[in-house]
């Protein structure tokens, strides 16, 4: 299957999903990744406010906007700018309907990035939804550790992957 063909049948797949055990798993997942010893010993995570297809993110960020200090991606014309969740930003729809902060670009250092996709593999192949967004924003951050996750469904024996694409140190799925 090309890129292509395997959105199309990741879309299908998810159709077929209850909205009940998407919420269960996205749960599951979030609790896996609290968990995770980058998660635990991060203090800037960059995390993304989920579209209603993705592994649901809202109240894990909510939970977290305290406790850790939280970025956020915002979509500027072909780029994602990170943008830091302070206590008090207000948070409003962004290009492609994304959540995004009213806050200050932030350019320091961040110690574990969370990513969002359409379907992943073993070996970290990612596969988004077909702009290059994240390979074109995670090859500036080279040595950042980076965790991909996904529902059961999207983690799959293989997905192809092109010289361009940026690969995923670990997956958390269900
Ligand atoms: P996605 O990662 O969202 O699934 P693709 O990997 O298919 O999407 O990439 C989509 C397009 O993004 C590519 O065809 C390429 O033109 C562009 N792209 C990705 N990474 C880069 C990069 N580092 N520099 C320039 N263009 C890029
Ligand atoms: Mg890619």
């Amino acid at each position: 299957m090309d890129k292509q063909e395997l959105r199309r049948h990741i879309r299908q797949l998810k159709k077929t999903c209850a909205p009940e055990s998407l919420d269960t798993q996205s749960r599951h997942i979030l609790r896996k990744l609290a968990g995770h010893p980058a998660f635990q010993q991060a203090r800037t995570v960059m995390l993304y406010a989920s579209l209603p297809d993705e592994v649901r993110t809202l109240d894990f960020i909510e939970e977290w906007r305290n406790k850790k200090h939280i970025i956020l991606p915002t979509v500027v014309g072909d780029d994602i700018i990170p943008v830091e969740l302070t206590p008090d930003s207000p948070m409003q729809e962004g290009d492609f309907h994304i959540l995004e902060p009213q806050s200050h670009p932030y350019e320091g250092p961040l110690d574990l990035i969370v990513v969002p996709g359409m379907a992943f593999d073993r070996q970290g192949h990612r596969l988004g939804r077909g702009k290059g967004y994240y390979d074109r924003f995670l090859i500036k951050y080279p040595e950042v550790k980076t965790i991909g996750i996904c529902f059961d469904f999207q983690f799959l024996d293989e997905v192809p992957a092109e010289p361009h694409d940026q690969v995923i140190d670990e997956i958390i799925s269900f």
